[in-house]
Order: C-alpha cells, then sequence, then structure tokens
C-alpha cells in the first residue's frame, strides 16, 4: 500500500518537477548572456533626510529586461544567480555601474549624492570581493564614505572569521555598512556592537503598519532608540503614508525610503526627480 502510494505520488510530481527545473535551466542560460547582451539595469530609490524631505542618497536596486521574459524583478532572479554563482560577475557590474553613476550626477548637479548597494551573502563571501569593492571606487573616482553597502542579518548569521575580517577590511577603506531589512533574521544583536555598522535599515513590515498596530510601532521605536544608543544611524524602509512620515519624525528616525517619496527609478527619471522635487543635503 505504502509503495502504491509512494508511486503514484511520483507519478503526480515528476512532470511538474520537470517543468520547474526546464524553467530554472532556462532563466540560467537566459542570465548568463544577460551580462554581455546588456539586459541589466540599475533603478534608483531616493533616500531622504526624515525630517525634511531632502535627498540624501539612493539605493540601486537591479532590473533584468530580457526580450523574453520581459522586466524581471530581484526577488524572482536573485536567488538564482545565488546559487549558480552568477551573481559575482552580475554584483560586480551592479557595483561598478552605481559608482559611475554616482560620480555622474556629482559631475552635472555638482552635488554629492551617496549611493547604496546591495550585497548577497554568496557575493560578498567571493575571495576577490573586497578588490572588486576598490576597484569600482578606484575607477569611478568616488569617495569611499559615499558608498554604502547593504548586508542581511542572514549572512552574518552564520558569523565566521571570514565574514568579521571582510567587515572589517571594508570599514577601515573607509566604506559605510548598513544592516538591510532589520528584525527579519532571527539574529542575535550582540553583532551589532562587534561588527562595524553604520546604518541599520529597518525593515518595511514593521513600517508598514506603524499606523495600525502598537506593536510594531513600538518596536521601531525600540530599534530607533537602540541604534541611536550604538551610534548607528536608521533608515526606514517601505514608507507609504505621510501618516508614517510624522510618527517617524517624532521618533527622530534619521533617514526614510519608500513609495510616498518616490518609487525606484531609471536613471533619467531619477535625475528629473532631482531636478524638479528635490534639494539634495
Ligand atoms: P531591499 O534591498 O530591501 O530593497 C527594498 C525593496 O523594497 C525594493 O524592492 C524596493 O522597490 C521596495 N520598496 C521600496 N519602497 C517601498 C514601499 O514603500 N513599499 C513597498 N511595498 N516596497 C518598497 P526590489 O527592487 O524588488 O528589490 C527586492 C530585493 O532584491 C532587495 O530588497 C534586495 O534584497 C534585492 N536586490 C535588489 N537589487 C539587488 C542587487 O543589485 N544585488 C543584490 N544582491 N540584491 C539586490
Ligand atoms: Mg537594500
Ligand atoms: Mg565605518
Ligand atoms: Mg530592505
Amino acid at each position: 500500500q505504502a509503495k502504491r502510494k509512494g508511486k503514484s505520488a511520483y507519478a503526480l510530481f515528476a512532470p511538474e518537477m520537470t517543468e520547474v527545473s526546464h524553467e530554472r535551466l532556462q532563466m540560467e542560460s537566459l542570465m548568463r548572456r544577460a551580462l554581455e547582451q546588456k539586459e541589466f539595469e540599475l533603478y534608483y530609490q531616493p533616500i531622504v533626510h526624515t525630517d525634511s524631505g531632502e535627498l540624501s542618497s539612493a539605493e540601486a536596486l537591479l532590473r533584468w529586461n530580457n526580450p523574453g521574459l520581459g522586466m524581471v524583478m530581484p526577488d524572482r532572479f536573485i536567488p538564482l544567480a545565488e546559487e549558480t554563482g552568477l551573481i559575482t560577475p552580475i554584483g560586480e557590474w551592479v557595483l561598478h555601474e552605481a559608482c559611475h553613476a554616482a560620480m555622474r550626477w556629482k559631475k552635472t548637479m555638482g552635488t554629492s549624492i551617496g549611493i547604496s548597494v546591495n550585497v548577497s551573502p554568496r557575493q560578498f563571501r567571493d575571495p576577490g570581493f573586497v578588490y572588486t569593492v576598490m576597484n569600482a571606487l578606484e575607477s569611478s573616482g568616488l569617495e569611499p564614505h559615499q558608498l554604502e553597502l547593504e548586508i542581511t542579518e542572514r549572512l552574518i548569521l552564520d558569523n565566521t572569521i571570514e565574514t568579521a575580517d571582510i567587515l572589517r577590511q571594508l570599514d577601515q577603506s573607509g566604506v559605510r555598512l548598513a544592516v538591510d531589512d532589520f528584525g527579519t533574521g532571527f539574529s542575535a544583536l550582540s553583532y551589532l556592537k562587534s561588527y562595524p555598522f553604520d546604518t541599520l535599515k529597518v525593515d518595511k513590515s514593521f513600517v508598514q503598519d506603524v499606523m495600525k498596530e502598537a506593536d510594531d510601532a513600538a518596536l521601531v521605536r525600540a530599534i530607533i532608540n537602540m541604534a541611536h544608543s550604538l551610534n548607528l544611524q536608521v533608515i526606514a524602509e517601505g514608507v507609504e503614508e505621510e501618516a508614517q512620515t510624522h510618527f517617524l519624525q517624532r521618533e527622530g528616525c534619521d533617514y526614510s525610503q519608500g513609495y510616498f517619496y518616490s518609487r525606484p527609478l531609471p536613471e533619467d527619471d531619477f535625475r528629473s526627480w532631482l531636478r524638479s522635487n528635490h534639494r539634495v543635503r
């Protein structure tokens, strides 16, 4: 009986699995060619001073424009890029492109705008990672403190000597370090005092309900106070409503990012947004 059941379960699921792995293989081979076909593009989302709404920096967010697939969002392809190791060359392209973009803005608009770049665990652990970062800075001419690398708690979780060492090297180079999606990684908080982070990005899941849920408001307030006690700056992610900005102002949150200010924009639109909407501070 058990054997028959196992067999029919197999018969039921096998075709689906084949389909899934076929799709994966197809995605993978398309992704292998995406860099040389210039199918990747960076969008930029403003990060503003919470008190004034003036621009402080921008986060670079990756998009994949494939003729067959259309625009693919990072949640759909970053995990596969991680698994296959393709994240290393893709991430290198992102770093170069983001640093050069920040320099273009500086040259054409005369203002320094910081740039934040997401780094995934596999990319971070690549032996050439620190060199890649230094190279992107050098070839663009961007100053190290203008670049902030966003790392998730997931990466810090498997805390190894190498992780600590890479973070220390990056910190010593003057690059800024942020914890992305703070509060979602089940991390012990102790890493905050032993690792050289500059910024905490409060995950949007907490920010989204600060006006509706007393618990979320209490958590965000506590995170801001804790961060400040540890000399860390705080960015609230996923700010969508004006009422949230007032809450964040009252609580002294340093920076905000979200659809309320702007969606992530292609570079041309980001420049227009800069010109028409906002002064830079
Ligand atoms: P993240 O780093 O936490 O980026 C913030 C995500 O929240 C972005 O999604 C952004 O579009 C979205 N977002 C911003 N404001 C709001 C808002 O007000 N409401 C809501 N609901 N969402 C908002 P996106 O661009 O789809 O990126 C998703 C994730 O993919 C990023 O999360 C990041 O972890 C990863 N990612 C993006 N670009 C890169 C990259 O170049 N390299 C790596 N390794 N990962 C990347
Ligand atoms: Mg991020
Ligand atoms: Mg530092
Ligand atoms: Mg985030």
